[in-house]
């Protein structure tokens, strides 16, 4: 047996969803030998024979139904816009005993759009492992991905706990540390440290684009200046990020009017040249950085 091998968590296991997330957990799965077989379901043809070339997947379906049959755990990786409907197909081909998690960056919606369409005898555990990078795709993924890193799992009150134990448990196996939340307080926290760095990006990179021709081309070439880290971020993929946005409408939207004004405070202190008040500003900041790297989080 290879050094990083555990024992069998799940027989089977489904993934619905075989991109950066999806394929990322099949490998790491697979190095590890959590499960005996793992079937995998994606939209396009192109994608699952990518998934089977590349081998993260033993068998793929080509529906998302037949996908599941027989599985142990289902694991939902599609765009959150996507995950109702994907699990309203699968209901009927649910086993009973069979555990469903996804790994959607928004809670709240995905809980409400899920939970009326899960069968009696199966349970519901929504997961997301707050790891990833810009990148899309079947080949995007690598097994290390969720080392290091937290996955938060918002189980409901009436959530079986044995279930939720188990997909505790696989993500322990793949190097993740888990925390619970309630839903709606997992899309506050992701709206500030997740949802709303994602939109700036994409004002930032979109307001330097719209710039003159000639801006534009030094925009470019001085990337390094800071911009660059913003223009990675900005290429994250478009259909997930505006579902993000979408499903997770009311917490961005209450985490920007407070980034708002912290941003006239901050417009103010310029205009009147406050350099005390920036300096005050940036050295909290400066303290919030340490103390993500002192946490292993950078
Ligand atoms: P991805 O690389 O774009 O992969 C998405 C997968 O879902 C692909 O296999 C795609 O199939 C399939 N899919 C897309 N739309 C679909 C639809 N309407 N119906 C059925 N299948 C569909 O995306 P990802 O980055 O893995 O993200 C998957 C989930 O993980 C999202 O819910 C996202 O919020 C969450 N997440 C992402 C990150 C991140 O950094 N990327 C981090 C944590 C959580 P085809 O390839 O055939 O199109």
């Amino acid at each position: 047996m290879a050094e990083d091998q555990e024992k069998v968590l799940f027989q089977r296991v489904s993934l619905i969803g075989l991109g950066l997330i999806g394929s990322s957990l099949a490998r790491a799965i697979k190095r590890r030998g959590l499960a005996s077989e793992i079937v995998g379901y994606a939209r396009s043809k192109k994608t699952r024979e990518t998934a089977l070339g590349l081998g993260f997947i033993d068998r793929a379906e080509e529906t998302a139904a037949t996908a599941v049959e027989g599985a142990n755990l289902v694991v939902i990786a599609v765009p959150v816009g996507a995950t109702g409907a994907i699990v309203q197909e699968i209901a009927p081909a649910l086993s009973v005993g069979a555990i469903v998690t996804d790994v959607g960056s928004v809670k709240g919606a995905v809980v409400e759009a899920v939970a009326p369409h899960i069968p009696e005898g199966v349970h519901f555990v929504p997961g997301h492992p707050v790891a990833g990078t810009e990148e899309s795709g079947p080949e995007a993924g690598f097994a290390e991905l969720f080392e290091g890193r937290w996955c938060i799992i918002t189980p409901s009150p009436g959530s079986d706990a044995g279930a939720v134990a188990r997909v505790e448990s696989l993500w322990r196996a793949v190097g993740s540390e888990v925390d619970q939340m309630d839903p709606q307080h997992h899309d506050m926290v992701l709206a500030i440290t997740s949802h709303l760095p994602h939109l700036i990006a994409y004002t930032i990179v979109g307001t330097a684009t719209d710039l003159q021709n000639h801006l534009q081309r030094e925009v470019i070439k001085f990337a390094a200046g800071g911009f660059r880290d913003f223009t990675r971020i900005a290429a994250s993929d478009p259909v997930m990020w505006r579902d993000v946005f979408l499903a997770n409408k009311d917490a961005v939207l209450e985490m920007l009017g407070r980034f708002d004004e912290d941003l006239t405070a901050l417009q103010r202190a310029i205009r009147y040249e406050d350099g005390a008040a920036l300096e005050e500003i940036f050295s909290r900041t400066r303290d919030i950085r340490r103390s993500i790297v002192e946490a292993g989080q950078a």
